[in-house]
């Protein structure tokens, strides 16, 4: 099927118009993107900070790109001007280099906490007492350009569907208790994003608002550079 059946079937067949598709393109080439975009997609996740903006100065103005891999902190101020949301916050720090570098974009930057929910030694993510932590700081409450609509996590690279089953439950959980404790006043705190190609139905079951998809659309991830695709 070609990546705008992809798109479709998602669309209509398995992903319920309440949860948000977040095409991953990392990799893919700037007409694979345009393909997707030419079938109605607009949301796009990538990892490579150089890749993405590369990708942003040749495609589409209104395309909204999500962060979604790991971000330091000196390469923020690359995608401050376009970026739609950083949905890989996993420190503090980082958090405070947005924030400055929103300023200076005189925008606000929607950011996801992505919390640490896999049963595997990665390196990203916040605990979930780091991520309490960080939102009852007073170096966080200070922060104006940015906005926290919700969270992320990434589940174990497992097929046991019970495993993923309860990680993402964890993160839903979690999630609510979040919201309880200290967004229960904001309706932009709304954004549960879990799910990936092998997973996304077991995460929307689990309440999913926002999953992330790559090789469903556009097919396996060769290890070639994204321009010689
Ligand atoms: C690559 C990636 C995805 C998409 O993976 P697929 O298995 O191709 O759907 C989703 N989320 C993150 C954080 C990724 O890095």
């Amino acid at each position: 099927m070609s990546i705008a059946d992809n798109i479709k079937h998602l669309k209509t067949q398995t992903v319920p118009k309440k949860v948000s598709l977040v095409a991953v393109s990392k990799t893919k080439s700037a007409a694979e993107i345009q393909e997707a975009y030419d079938a109605g997609q607009r949301l796009f996740g990538e990892n490579q900070v150089q890749e993405m903006v590369e990708k942003q100065e040749q495609l589409p103005k209104d395309i909204q790109w999500h962060q979604i891999g790991h971000l330091q902190t000196n390469k923020v101020k690359y995608i401050a001007p376009f970026i739609a949301m950083i949905q890989s916050v996993d420190s503090l720090k980082l958090l405070q280099e947005i924030n400055k570098q929103a300023l200076k974009n005189n925008r606000v930057i929607d950011c996801l906490l992505q919390i640490y929910i896999a049963d595997e030694e990665t390196k990203f993510g916040l605990g979930f007492d780091e991520a309490i932590e960080l939102l009852r700081s007073e170096d966080f409450a200070v922060l104006k350009n940015i906005r926290i609509r919700g969270l992320m996590g990434i589940a174990t690279n497992t097929d046991k569907e019970k495993q993923l089953k309860d990680e993402f439950n964890e993160l839903k959980v979690f999630f609510d208790g979040i919201k309880q404790s200290f967004f229960r006043k904001d309706d932009n705190f709304n954004v549960v994003s879990m799910g990936m190609s092998s997973d996304y139905e077991i995460a929307i079951a689990q309440g999913s608002t926002m999953i992330r998809v790559g090789s469903t659309i556009f097919g396996e991830r060769v290890i070639k550079h994204w321009k010689n695709n």
